[in-house]
């Protein structure tokens, strides 16, 4: 089983979603993204910064999921990074009314010697000159960098952000930030822009509406579960991206068919991340629930149909 380096924000999350509200709770790209690939069994080691303020329970809640946190910075001055949302009736639309940095703005990350040679290498949500830092350490190149990123840091980093995109595989990202990172409303010809960027693969999130992947000329789509009830949508991309490259790390298999495969275990781990606020409901998530409702998947997606030859 290969290990899995994960860069990422470690966050205080205030959330408001039409069902209620939670206040300065775990949130962050690397918790979910460790989280997700620790219940694929795979071990984990996030790189990332907290302040003093951090609450010491929440290291000790991902030492029990086998999720290595000596990478974890506690700057005692300063404060851990903050962000809040809210989210609009349809749970597809949130709005971002803080993010404040803190020890992310001066943080220099520090890679390990046991973590460096890590075959894998997830690079979260964070800032793209942060995500550079981290490849830069590593004196041999993973097998595999997946890249996840968001709409503030093309707003505020475009031209790191387009520097780090050329050394990695797979970045993922979602639809609206893939239009915006690519200019084209097409997400196939974003896709092609995003690959003439640098990078391999495509991954395009959906939300509710599930996932594409690209590569050159191939495509693949994987749904996201019609749920009864949505309750917080907050992690689900940073939880899809952590199963999608802890599937990867698990099976070391980095081929086309094996993506796909992929997509679906990432789709059903952030199917359950939705299910309580933060990532309350991906701690609990047990291996039996997991492939119960991997079978849902597979019933959801069979058809047969004859199709004729000509
Ligand atoms: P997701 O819902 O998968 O997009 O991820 C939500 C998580 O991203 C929250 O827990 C936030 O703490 C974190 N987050 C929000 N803004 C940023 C940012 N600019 N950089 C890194 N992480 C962020």
């Amino acid at each position: 089983m290969n290990k899995l380096l994960i860069v990422g924000t470690v966050a205080f999350d205030s959330i408001e979603t039409p069902f209620g509200k939670a206040e300065k709770i775990l949130g962050g790209s690397a918790p979910y993204i460790a989280l997700s690939a620790s219940k694929l069994g795979v071990p984990t080691s996030i790189i990332s910064v907290v302040g003093g303020d951090f609450t010491p329970s929440y290291l000790e809640m991902l030492h029990e999921h086998q999720i290595e946190t000596a990478g974890i910075q506690i700057v005692k001055e300063g404060k851990t990074f903050f962000w809040k949302g809210k989210y609009h009736t349809d749970l597809n639309n949130r709005d971002t009314l803080v993010t404040d940095l803190n020890t992310l703005s001066d943080f220099q990350p520090i890679v390990s010697e046991t973590d460096k040679n890590a075959p894998f290498l997830m690079l979260g949500n964070l800032h793209p000159t942060i995500q550079m830092q981290v490849i830069e350490q590593l004196p041999k190149r993973p097998k595999l960098i997946v890249l996840d990123t968001m709409n503030y840091w093309m707003e505020h980093s475009w031209d790191e952000l387009m520097a780090v995109l050329k050394k990695v595989d797979v970045v993922t990202i979602n639809d609206s930030e893939a239009r915006q990172l690519s200019g084209e409303y097409s997400l196939v010809k974003s896709a092609q822009k995003i690959q003439e960027m640098g990078v391999k693969y495509v991954v395009i999130k959906k939300g509710e509406h599930g996932a594409l992947l690209f590569h050159k000329n191939e495509v693949f789509f994987a749904p996201a579960l019609p749920l009864e009830e949505v309750f917080d949508p907050t992690g689900a991309g940073d939880t899809f991206a952590g199963g999608f490259t802890g599937y990867l790390a698990r099976t070391e298999d980095i081929s086309f068919e094996n993506m796909k495969r992929a997509l679906i275990f990432g789709s059903n781990l952030a199917s359950f991340c939705v299910e309580k606020f933060g990532s309350e409901r991906l701690q609990t998530v047990t291996e039996k629930e997991l492939e119960e409702r991997l079978f849902q998947f597979k019933q959801l997606t069979q058809f047969d149909i004859e199709l004729e030859k000509s």
